[in-house]
């Protein structure tokens, strides 16, 4: 029999986090004041995080503990498995061998309990009573509602209002952990009364959601703000990925040639791939791939530069690629690829060419994501699916060029909430929507000038 099933013991959980800031290449840009777009210090961002994340956002320590009280709950789904796709590779034809590392385990679904987890904890160890947050799809809600119960703190969540109204099922569960959840733009903060003075009919965005939860937590002393991607400290929590699928390819003998993540905020990708990153710097040939909606290309189309990492303008200004923060991503069933920002360390990577990154349609990455329903079994978060996509087109490149490379793709959730899309894509509803020139050329426009 085949072996498809890398499994780690419950005691190979990695025991530290991997901070990539130790080995960066070059020093980052650091975060503006977004009022007098100085650099900011840990003072500006205690309002919003407890001390023991803002070390940690800052920190550039090689190695950092991970607390016991994090262990325990992490333990009741990690180590997650790595699979070989055997089914998928001969599917597409192909001499590469594909694997992919399962992080669709995890109680919500996707890799976000990584971070909400320490998030969770380290707020509760600081004093914090409740944390506001924002949502697009609700991956990111549900994992916080999850990790906010563990660690008994209320969770109060901005869902982007679009998704409100076609996801009720990701809200249910939010609700169940014992969330409060509201379909942002609220009239409840400055935030969502001033969009929805401009457009009373808005469906709000990531960007918005972002405005009224940073909004709520600085104006609330027993509150604070969490956010589940971008930022150092969530890609920091979300290396237990790469550090575990480090170990499962080494228990079978195999070397990535190449690893592929989805990309919005760049967690998942930087969960995977951080932890490579010293075996490339120390010549390992190993290359890394972000993959993105052609509805909204932040890394492929999109320029380095700082920007507001909100609508409002109430977030640290940040080195990033962007589409600019005035920027509305079409209604793409990704959800969670909808930003307009990516994460300072990914977009680094992409910028200094550690990092490549590939655009694909919606349209493309759903017809992956059934292949790889047929043939795997998991139906796939359409998220995920840019993952499959870039996997199965380095698969068919291996094909022509007649090599055998080890393919490792994160497979970072599952999509059991988002079967509407699915619907949409086997009656044909589902449409390509791609970015205009022009349109781009707008949003560029407003960046802020540093
Ligand atoms: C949120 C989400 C993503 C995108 O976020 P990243 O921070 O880029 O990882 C990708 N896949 C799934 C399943 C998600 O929930």
């Amino acid at each position: 029999m085949k072996e498809r099933k890398i499994i780690l013991a419950e005691r190979e959980i990695p025991r530290k986090w991997y901070n990539v800031m130790a080995d960066m290449p070059n020093p980052g840009s650091p975060p503006l004041h977004p009022g007098t777009k100085q650099p900011i210090g840990p003072a500006d961002l205690a309002p919003l995080f407890p001390m023991p994340i803002i070390e940690q956002e800052v920190s550039t320590q090689r190695w950092i503990d991970i607390p016991e009280e994090v262990l325990d709950v992490l333990s009741l789904w990690r180590p997650t498995p790595l699979f070989r796709a055997y089914n998928l590779e001969k599917a597409i034809g192909t001499p590469a061998k594909i694997f992919y590392k399962y992080e669709g385990v995890a109680p919500s679904g996707s890799h976000k309990p990584n971070t909400a987890v320490p998030q969770a904890y380290y707020n509760k160890i600081s004093g914090t009573k409740r944390i506001a947050t924002e949502t697009g799809a609700g991956q990111w809600g549900s994992a916080l509602s999850f990790a906010c119960a563990k660690f008994g703190l209320e969770c109060t969540v901005y869902m982007v209002k679009v998704s409100f109204q076609q996801k009720p099922y990701r809200r249910i569960m939010m609700e169940t952990y014992g969330s409060k959840v509201m379909a942002s733009p609220t009239n409840t903060t400055n935030s969502g009364r001033k969009i929805l003075e401009q457009n009373p009919d808005s469906t709000g965005s990531l960007g918005i959601a972002i405005s009224e939860a940073v909004e709520d937590a600085a104006t609330h002393d027993d509150t604070k703000y969490s956010l589940g991607s971008v930022l150092n400290h969530v890609l920091l929590h979300q290396t237990v990925i790469g550090l575990e699928t480090k170990k499962q390819l080494e228990m079978v003998g195999e070397k990535a040639d190449v690893l592929i993540g989805a990309c919005g905020g760049g967690s998942n990708l930087g969960g995977l791939v951080l932890p490579f990153v010293p075996d490339k710097l120390g010549g390992q040939k190993i290359r890394m791939v972000a993959v993105e909606p052609s509805a909204c290309p932040t890394l492929t189309r999109g320029v380095y530069a700082y920007d507001f990492g909100d609508t409002v303008g109430l977030a640290p200004l940040v080195k990033m690629y962007t589409l600019g923060s005035q920027f509305m991503p079409a209604g793409i069933h990704a959800g969670g690829l909808r930003y307009h920002g990516d994460s300072p360390l990914i977009s680094q990577l992409v910028h200094e060419k550690m990092i490549e990154a590939v655009a694909f349609s919606q349209l493309d990455t759903f017809e992956a994501a059934t292949l790889f329903a047929k043939t795997e079994g998991i139906i796939p978060a359409p998220e995920s699916a840019h993952a499959i996509k870039g996997a199965i087109e380095e698969g068919k490149r291996c094909s022509r060029e007649n090599k055998s490379e080890t393919i490792v793709f994160n497979l970072s959730g599952h999509g059991y909430f988002d079967l509407s899309a699915y619907d949409d894509f086997t009656n044909r509803e589902l449409v390509d929507l791609k970015l205009s020139e022009d349109e781009l050329k707008r949003t560029l426009a407003a960046l802020p000038q540093i």
